[in-house]
C-alpha cells in the first residue's frame, strides 16, 4: 500500500527524515502514529524510526536533547517541533518480566518491527509514502483486532506491560483482542505483579477514559489483570458496576475516572491509602479525595452555597456531572447560579484581616484570630453578613465566641 497524502503532522517531519535519508541512512514514521493515521485518529506525537545511530542522528541534528541515547533514543528539534528519534534495535535480557536490560541496535527495520508490540503498532511508512507491514498488522487494523506480534506468552513474559497496553487498546479502541493474544494475557496475567504501579496507572487511566471503555473493562476484568493492581483484588463487582455504569456516557477526565472507581468499591481501604497505592500525582489525589468526601451529599440532595464555594466552581460542576451514573438529574446550571451568587468566591475576597480584627479588638494575638476569621467567611458566603469591614467587625463583636477563646 502507498500513502498518496501525507497527513500534515508527517508532512512537518518530512525533513527530518530527508536530512537522515540524504545522510544514507534508512528512515520510517513508525509505532502509533502510523496506526493513528490509517485510524483517521488525532495523531499526537510523530514518532520516527532509523537505522542511524543516536551519535550519527545527533551529528545531523546540532539541536537535539538526550532521552537515553544508550537505549537509541534521542530527540531532535527541527522548525519549533521536537520528533522522537529511536535506532532500530532489538531488546534483550528481559529480567523479572519488564523493560530488557540491554538493547542492541540492528541495522534492519524488521528486527525493530519485530520487537513492537501489537501487529497494529508494527506498521512503518517510508518518505515515499510506502507502507510497510510485515506482520499483517493493516489487515488487523481493517478488522479490529489487537493481536501481539510474534508468540504472545512469549511476548508477555518479556514485558509484561505490554498485557496492560493491549486492554488500554480495547478501551480506546473498542478493538476486540485476538484469541491466542487473550488467552496469553489470562495465562500470565500474575506477571503484571512485576510491573511499576505507575506504569500500569498510565494504561489503566487510558483504558478508563477510552471511548470504549466498557470493551477495555471487560477485558481487564476477563484476562483476569485487574487482581494485580492495586486493590482491585476482590473488586470484581466494583468493576462490573463501573462498565456497566460506563454505558451511559464515557468520562471525561481523571479526577472523575478515579472517584467514581473509589466509589464503587467495597471500600475495604480508605481512599487516601487506595489512591496512595496507585501512585496518583498529589493534585490529582487532592481532587478525587474532595469529590470523594461530597458525593454522599450530593448523592441526596444538590450542594448547598457553603458547600459549592468549599468545592470550587470546577470541581462542584465535576461532581454534578458524575450524577449520570447515579440516575439523578444532571443540573450543571443550577451549580454555576449557585456560584455566581455566592458573595465571594474565596477567602482573599474577604473584607476583613487578621489585622483588621487585631488592631479593633486590641486582645493579644492567638487562636482567637483564624476562628473570628472562619466565622465571618461562612456567614458572608451564606448571606448572612455583608462583605463589609466595619459590619463585620460589629457581627464579630456581638456574635463571636469570646469567651470559648480568651481566658
Ligand atoms: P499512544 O497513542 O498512547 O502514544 P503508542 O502505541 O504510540 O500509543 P507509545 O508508548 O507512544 O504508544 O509507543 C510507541 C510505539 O513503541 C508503539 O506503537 C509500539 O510500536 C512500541 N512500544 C511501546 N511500548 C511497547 C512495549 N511495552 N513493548 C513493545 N513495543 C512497545
Ligand atoms: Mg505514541
Amino acid at each position: 500500500m502507498k500513502i498518496e497524502h501525507f497527513p500534515p503532522e508527517f508532512e512537518t517531519a518530512l525533513p527530518v527524515l530527508e536530512k537522515i535519508t540524504a545522510a544514507g541512512f534508512e528512515a520510517y514514521f513508525v509505532g502509533g502514529c502510523v496506526r493513528d493515521f490509517l485510524l483517521h485518529h488525532l495523531i499526537h506525537d510523530v514518532d520516527i524510526a532509523t537505522n542511524a545511530t543516536p551519535h550519527e542522528i545527533a551529528q545531523l541534528f546540532p539541536k537535539y536533547f538526550d532521552l537515553g541515547i544508550e537505549h537509541g533514543t534521542i530527540a531532535v528539534l527541527e522548525r519549533g517541533e521536537t520528533y522522537e528519534i529511536t535506532t532500530f534495535r532489538t531488546e534483550q535480557g528481559y529480567e523479572d518480566f519488564r523493560r530488557p536490560s540491554q538493547v542492541t541496535f540492528v541495522r534492519s527495520l524488521k528486527e525493530d518491527l519485530k520487537r513492537r508490540d501489537f501487529t497494529m503498532n508494527a506498521l512503518a511508512v517510508d518518505t515515499n509514502g510506502n507502507l510497510i507491514d510485515l506482520f499483517d498488522g493493516l489487515k488487523d487494523l481493517e478488522e479490529k483486532i489487537i493481536r501481539a506480534v510474534g508468540e504472545p506468552e512469549e511476548r508477555f513474559s518479556e514485558d509484561a506491560l505490554r498485557m496492560m497496553r493491549g486492554v488500554r487498546f480495547a478501551g480506546q479502541l473498542g478493538f476486540s483482542i485476538e484469541e491466542k493474544t487473550f488467552a496469553a494475557m489470562k495465562k500470565r496475567h500474575d506477571l503484571l505483579e512485576k510491573i511499576a504501579v505507575e506504569r500500569i496507572r498510565v494504561e489503566f487511566e487510558k483504558l478508563l477514559l477510552g471511548d470504549f471503555a466498557t470493551s477495555g473493562l471487560q477485558a481487564f476484568l476477563d484476562s483476569e489483570l485487574y487482581r494485580c493492581t492495586p486493590h482491585l483484588l476482590g473488586e470484581d463487582k466494583a468493576l462490573k458496576t463501573l462498565l456497566h455504569a460506563l454505558q451511559k456516557q464515557t468520562l471525561e477526565n481523571p479526577v472523575l475516572a478515579w472517584t467514581l472507581l473509589y466509589d464503587f468499591t467495597s471500600k475495604k481501604v480508605g481512599i487516601e491509602t487506595f489512591l496512595r497505592a496507585w501512585k496518583l500525582s498529589k493534585n490529582l489525589m487532592n481532587d478525587v479525595k474532595k469529590l470523594t468526601a461530597f458525593l454522599p451529599v450530593r448523592k441526596t440532595r444538590m450542594l448547598n452555597t457553603w458547600e459549592v464555594y468549599q468545592l470550587g466552581n470546577s470541581l462542584s460542576q465535576q461532581l454534578e456531572m458524575l450524577m449520570i451514573y447515579y440516575q439523578e438529574e444532571v443540573d450543571l446550571a443550577g451549580v454555576t447560579e449557585v456560584f455566581e451568587q455566592l458573595p465571594i468566591k474565596n477567602k482573599s475576597e474577604l473584607d476583613l484581616s487578621g489585622d483588621d480584627l487585631l488592631k479593633n479588638f486590641q486582645y493579644p494575638a492567638g487562636l482567637w484570630v483564624g476562628a473570628a476569621l472562619a466565622l465571618a467567611e461562612k456567614n458572608v458566603v451564606i448571606h448572612r453578613w455583608p462583605n463589609e469591614k466595619n459590619s463585620l467587625l460589629e457581627k464579630m463583636a456581638e456574635e463571636f465566641p469570646w469567651n470559648k477563646y480568651l481566658k
